[in-house]
């Protein structure tokens, strides 16, 4: 088979982000710029590339997966991310999520458990020239401490309830999106800080892996 051009992966991008994010409700011109700009195909394994655009989820090994295209932009939009802004992603996967934060956002940090994911991720965001992401392997329900507070977190992995160290590292003002409830689904919820107390909305349904950790899912 001959491999596909960059040309054609570019058209799918657009083809992506009009037929499955904009009718869906994904407004912000900045988070759409992201999705067409983000090679996602450099982010799954070669031997699922044909499906790298595909309106679903794709396995990464490990068990895990890359979110649906349009999953990873609806958290993306309600973390209202802005230019200056310092966000910490919980479960780097492929990189990907990492990747389209790294385009709206001044600095990302991101964690993950498993160290050959994180291998990888690191390896593609070098190799596409990301230099305002930082990687590490650690429970990421433990957050980040070192660099926190943070304007924004986003958890791309379902908790039970919001870990108290990632509330506890947000800023005043600042937002933690994250899949909660069981294991077999969970209701999308946006965190806010606000005087030191917290509100939380909830957004839609969604499935996500479970969140494996300290304040998170015991494995
Ligand atoms: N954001 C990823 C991407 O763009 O490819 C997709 C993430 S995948 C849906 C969820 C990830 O969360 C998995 O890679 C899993 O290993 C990771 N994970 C689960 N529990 C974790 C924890 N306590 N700390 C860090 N990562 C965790």
């Amino acid at each position: 088979m001959i491999a596909k051009q960059e040309k054609e992966f570019e058209q799918e991008r657009r083809l992506m982000v009009q037929k499955q994010l904009i009718p869906r409700g994904i407004t912000d011109k900045r988070v759409l710029e992201a999705f067409t700009k983000v090679p996602r195909h450099k982010f799954v394994p070669g031997r699922c590339i044909e499906e790298a655009y595909g309106d679903y989820p794709v396995s990464i090994g490990e068990g895990q997966t890359i979110s649906q295209p349009y999953m990873v932009a609806l958290m993306t939009q309600c973390l209202e991310v802005k230019e200056n802004d310092k966000v910490l992603e919980i479960g780097t996967g492929s990189g990907y999520q990492a990747a389209i934060l790294a385009e709206l956002a001044d600095k990302v940090y991101t964690t993950e458990r498993i160290s050959g994911l994180s291998k990888n991720a690191q390896g593609v965001l070098q190799e596409l020239g990301y230099t305002n992401i930082k990687l590490k392997v650690r429970d990421g329900s433990l957050g980040w401490e070192e660099f926190a507070p943070y304007d924004g977190i986003i958890v791309t992995c379902a908790a039970p309830s919001a870990p108290e160290p990632l509330k506890k590292q947000l800023k005043e003002n600042g937002r933690l999106v994250i899949p909660i409830g069981g294991s077999f689904s969970q209701t999308l919820s946006v965190v806010k800080k606000r005087k030191g107390g917290f509100s939380e909305e909830d957004i839609c349904g969604c499935v996500f892996v479970p969140l494996i950790g300290k304040y998170g899912c015991k494995q």
